[in-house]
């Protein structure tokens, strides 16, 4: 008897293998395409971004900050009318300021090669700056294997027949010395071993001092100073920190068609010149609340031949009499060399972690 209800019964047992054979199939498949994939995600860079495009602009290459945000998972707001770009995302906030070569990094200042360009719409910075200012920063290069920061030469500046700058009969030198001698007291403290360039009232040579440092196998070069404001200028105050000009770049006081591109053997450690001058910046403002000037670029003499990580630190105006009144007041010395080791200590927990 042809019962209606049982025909499609039928049916359905009639063609149960091949769909059981058809869904068979395309489990395997599935499990192809997915172990396909498994095996693409891993063979991927970490945390693979989209390329950043360069655009050339005013003969030279820029990225559109919106563009290189993204590629860091950062998030960007432009302020069309303060032309202010604020940058932020994991634990950082970095604001720029369309036409400054002034950025501030968690609320410290660092000087850029170039400032922000506005094409149009489209707010720009240079390449030069993402790889060789952002990148260091923000993605600190930790070498392998770890190389343990050990020695540490202090370099107090002038001496001898160079006295530095004058306010009275108070000389630059005495107080980088002093300043050297404190700072030995508290790395040594710390654990590590300290070399002077001078221990006395002595006249170095510049590259003598990049070289002394270099024969004493150094891991760290720290130069002291103090600033002077020139004639024209007598409201310059506060804290800056220098590091090697980059290949390719302006220094920060330079004008900005004063490009070099000789390789210079401090330019082997790059990355963490940078990080170094900003870890201890960051210490110095934080800690002393002195103005904030920034970090630097100069292609010094002390700085161009090093073979270790090196910076120039310039700890206050002798032109302004409240900071030649603290340079000249051994607590006040002592805060700043105390800032100055808290600054390495950051800059080693990123490098050697
Ligand atoms: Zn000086």
């Amino acid at each position: 008897m042809n019962n209606p209800f049982l025909a499609p019964a039928r049916f359905c047992l009639n063609i149960l293998p091949r769909a059981r054979q058809r869904l068979l199939n395309m489990r395997r498949v599935w499990a192809l395409l997915w172990c396909c994939l498994s095996v693409a995600v891993a063979a991927a860079p970490r945390g693979a971004t989209p390329a950043l495009e360069p655009v050339p602009f005013l003969g030279r290459e820029w990225y559109d900050i919106k563009a290189w945000a993204a590629t860091q998972r950062f998030t960007v707001d432009l302020n069309p009318r303060t032309r202010i770009a604020t940058v932020t995302g994991d634990g950082l906030r970095l604001t720029f300021a369309v036409d400054s070569q002034q950025m501030i990094v968690n609320g410290v200042k660092v000087w850029l090669c170039h400032p922000l360009a506005a094409r149009n719409d489209t707010w720009l910075v240079s390449a030069l700056d993402v790889e060789l200012v952002l990148r260091p920063l923000l993605r600190p290069v930790r070498p392998r294997p770890v190389k343990p920061v050990r020695t540490i030469v202090v370099d107090a500046g002038h001496g001898g027949k160079d006295p530095g700058h004058q306010a009275g009969t108070m000389q630059e030198k005495r107080y980088t010395l002093l300043l050297a001698q404190q700072l030995r007291t508290k790395l040594q403290a710390a654990g590590y071993r300290v070399v002077l360039t001078r221990n006395r009232d002595t006249f170095m040579e510049l590259p003598e001092r990049a070289a002394a440092a270099n024969r004493a196998k150094g891991d760290l070069f720290v130069s002291l100073h103090f600033n002077a404001a020139g004639s024209g200028d007598r409201t310059a105050r506060g804290i800056e920190v220098f590091c090697l000009t980059p290949n390719g770049a302006a220094s920060t006081h330079a004008p900005r068609s004063q490009v070099s591109n000789e390789v210079l053997p401090g330019h082997g450690s790059g990355a963490r010149n940078i990080l170094l001058a900003y870890q201890v910046q960051k210490a110095l403002v934080q800690k002393l609340g002195l103005n904030d000037r920034g970090v630097k670029h100069a292609r010094f003499a002390v700085l161009r031949d090093l073979t270790m990580p090196g910076i120039l630190i310039e700890g206050g105006f002798m032109s302004v009499p409240e900071e030649m009144r603290q340079i000249a007041d051994p607590k006040f010395r002592d805060r700043l060399a105390a800032a100055i080791v808290e600054g390495i200590r950051q800059y080693r927990r990123l490098v050697e972690s």
